[in-house]
């Protein structure tokens, strides 16, 4: 089986790192490190996801691909594209968003108080990144994210080579049907 792609992306990307985290795959993002911990943290092994034509000082990476759109959304399926990266892939919902950590099963005991109350009562698993201890539970915000994440990969299969700098605006899922995976 395929390994997953694992990503480094430079400091203007911050908010695709976290797109892409939540599609469960393993990105450091330069803005979240100082350079020289950053350049230490990062092994050629990732792809390197940047908007520049690269340079003086970048650190050395087997893949480089260049981002092109301006906008998150967009920016993922160019990543989706150039990568051919497969549904199978995608395992969202693994990561902290914020510190790119796995997020484990929590006690549902343990977050009382911690989330809403009417979010407590109503969800009977949470799970808690171990580092920043943030709670994560489902809900209508992982529907609406998994909408965005189909509709992502039907551009990313559907635009094949295309090179357009903005794309139309990420249309939510409606025509498709809903599978509960
Ligand atoms: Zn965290």
């Amino acid at each position: 089986m395929e390994t997953a792609p694992r990503f480094a992306v430079e400091r203007t990307l911050g908010r695709l790192a976290r797109l892409l985290r939540m599609l469960g795959f393993d990105t450091i993002s330069e803005c979240e490190h100082s350079r020289r911990d950053f350049t230490a943290r990062v092994d050629p092994g990732r792809v390197f996801l940047a908007r520049s034509r690269g340079g003086r000082g970048e650190p050395h990476f087997l893949r480089r691909v260049r981002i092109r759109s301006d906008r998150p959304a967009d920016q993922v399926v160019e990543v989706l594209r150039a990568l051919g990266i497969r549904p199978e892939a995608i395992r969202p919902f693994r990561l902290c968003l914020r510190c790119n950590e796995p997020i484990e099963r929590a006690d549902r005991g343990e977050v009382l108080g911690l989330v809403p109350d009417y979010t407590w009562e109503t969800n009977e698993t949470f799970t808690r990144c171990p580092r920043c201890r943030r709670v994560y539970w489902r809900g209508s915000h992982t529907e609406r994210a998994l909408a965005e994440i189909r509709s992502w990969m039907r551009r990313a299969e559907g635009e094949a080579g295309g090179g357009e700098p903005e794309g139309p605006a990420t249309r939510l899922a409606g025509k498709e049907p809903t599978d509960s995976a």
